[in-house]
């Protein structure tokens, strides 16, 4: 198959090229470069059947593929609260150019939602059937609207176009070749570790994320694009849930750091907690994680020290 991934050079696109390419498939890989790299797709450039597209997906564009996988947009709060109209611009007209390509193509197209959709959830853990306390007019709402509409898009355009969709709500998700600079907890907190620096927990730490490694996630993925009669959306994610705090004394164990906690004010309308409720997953594309916490942080803090080691993580 011919697969279009745009945001392909970003990290959990990379990923994703990497997968659908050893699975025999011609892989499109779109991507502005925003937060993406050429260093995540470097290895991938030699395959004939791997093509790099410079473009953004805000300008309409021509291509003959058989599955389009939508994660252009970036995905840090750092990085989409830098240019927030843009991040609206990339979430809503990006979409919709991609459904207007599937539409021509008669392409399936799986959107990247978010469990941002969700926002500072009143059901805990989230199922795909509660609709979300998100707020409109807030810092993150360029992001979690963005991609509310995004979902809607995609919903409309199967509804009235017939166009074969997919949506699956990606939770915090983590692994080699995150960008060093966009503020994730994981990224900085392994970072920290790594130069004995003080670790920077915002607010009290007792917030709390549920983070899963990326070739799980790409599993799920790639899943969910293959499944019939199931459109979603479906939750993808790591049902195990860590308070921050808890999660950055692992980091100081797992690294050996000298680093101290420090406590820094909390961002404006930061989640409380999230956990997936991945019932459905597991009972519709028989999928959960399978890698342990403590392993998947090892390989990424193997990563990131290689990446200090060569003096490539400034
Ligand atoms: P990332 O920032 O590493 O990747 C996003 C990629 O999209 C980058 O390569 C960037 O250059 C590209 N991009 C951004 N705007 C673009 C545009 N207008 N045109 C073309 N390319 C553009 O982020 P990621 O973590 O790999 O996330 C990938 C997708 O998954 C995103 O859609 C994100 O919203 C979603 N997601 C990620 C997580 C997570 O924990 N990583 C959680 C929920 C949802
Ligand atoms: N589009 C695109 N590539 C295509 C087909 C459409 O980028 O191969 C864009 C198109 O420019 C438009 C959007 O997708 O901005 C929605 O297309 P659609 O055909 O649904 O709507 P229309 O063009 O009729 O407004
Ligand atoms: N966080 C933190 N210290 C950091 C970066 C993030 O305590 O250096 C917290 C942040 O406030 C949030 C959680 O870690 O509660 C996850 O943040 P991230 O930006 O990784 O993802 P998101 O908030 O989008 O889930």
């Amino acid at each position: 198959m011919r697969i279009l991934v745009t945001g392909g050079a970003g990290f959990i696109g990379s990923h994703l090229c990497e997968r659908l390419l050893h699975a025999g498939h011609d892989v499109i890989c779109l991507d502005n470069f925003f937060t993406g790299s050429k260093d995540n797709i470097i290895h991938l450039m030699d395959s004939h059947r791997f093509e790099l597209v410079r473009h953004d997906v805000i300008e309409p564009i021509l291509l003959e593929v058989d599955q389009i996988y939508n994660l252009a947009c970036p995905a840090s709060p750092v990085y989409y609260q830098y240019n927030p109209v843009k991040t609206i611009k990339t979430n809503v007209i990006g979409t919709l150019n991609m459904l207007g390509l599937a539409k021509r193509v008669s392409a399936r197209i799986l959107q990247a939602s978010t469990s941002e959709i969700y926002g500072d959830p009143r059901e805990h853990p989230q199922t795909e059937a509660y609709w979300g306390n998100v707020n409109p007019i807030g810092i993150r709402s360029c992001y979690d609207e963005g991609k509310r509409v995004a979902e809607t898009l995609m919903m409309d355009y199967h509804r009235q176009n017939d166009v074969d969709i997919r949506i699956i709500r990606i939770f915090n998700t983590y692994g080699p070749r995150m960008a060093e600079h966009d503020g994730r907890v994981v990224s900085n907190f392994i970072l920290q570790a790594l130069r004995n620096e003080d670790i920077t927990v915002y607010g009290d730490g007792a917030q709390t994320r549920s983070f899963c490694y990326v070739d799980d996630m790409v599993e799920g993925m790639i899943r969910m694009m293959g499944a019939e009669e199931f459109i979603g959306p479906v939750n993808l994610g790591n049902p195990v849930e860590n308070t921050i705090l808890q999660f950055a004394e692992r980091i100081i164990a797992l690294t050996g750091s000298r680093s101290r906690i420090v406590f820094k004010p909390l961002p404006q309308d930061d989640p409380k907690q999230r956990r997936p409720d991945i019932a459905l997953a597991v009972a519709k594309l028989g999928w959960k994680p399978q890698l342990d916490l403590d392993i998947g942080l090892e390989r990424t803090v193997a990563y990131f020290s290689g990446r200090i080691r060569r003096g490539s993580a400034g």
